[in-house]
């Protein structure tokens, strides 16, 4: 998608802070945190959301996976974090590309706004 900025980020046409890359996926600290810790994670190839057909159980599970590993070498795993991903408009989906959301730093509230 040439005008998808998670495009443009996985293909490092735009910066980030990255924390992990790999052929198919990367994560990068969000440029607007809403927690001490919080870093995207996004698949290079575009998929617009989770309920995009793109969005295959291999690929999320390959995601889900990554997840613990990300949280213990960003240091979240002693005290917790929060995955989140955000679908569709009521969902506060901003950018429409699948995004996973880790979350940590500090005691989250729940339930979310
Ligand atoms: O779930 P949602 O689509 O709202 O999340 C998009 C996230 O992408 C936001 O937290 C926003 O701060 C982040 N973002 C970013 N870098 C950009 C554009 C958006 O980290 N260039």
């Amino acid at each position: 998608m040439a005008d998808c900025i998670f495009c443009k980020i996985a293909k490092h046409e735009l910066g980030s802070d990255s924390v992990y890359e790999d052929n198919e996926f990367l994560a990068f600290r969000d440029v607007n945190p809403a927690a001490p810790t919080h870093v995207l994670l996004i698949p290079k190839k575009h998929v617009s959301s989770l309920l995009d057909e793109g969005a295959e159980q291999k690929l999320l599970g390959k995601m889900m996976a990554l997840v613990p590993r990300l949280a213990k070498e960003l240091g979240l795993a002693d005290d917790g974090f929060r995955v989140v991903i955000n679908t569709g408009q009521e969902g506060g989906q901003t950018v429409d590309h699948l995004h996973i959301h880790i979350l940590g730093g500090r005691a989250l509230q729940w339930p979310p706004g």
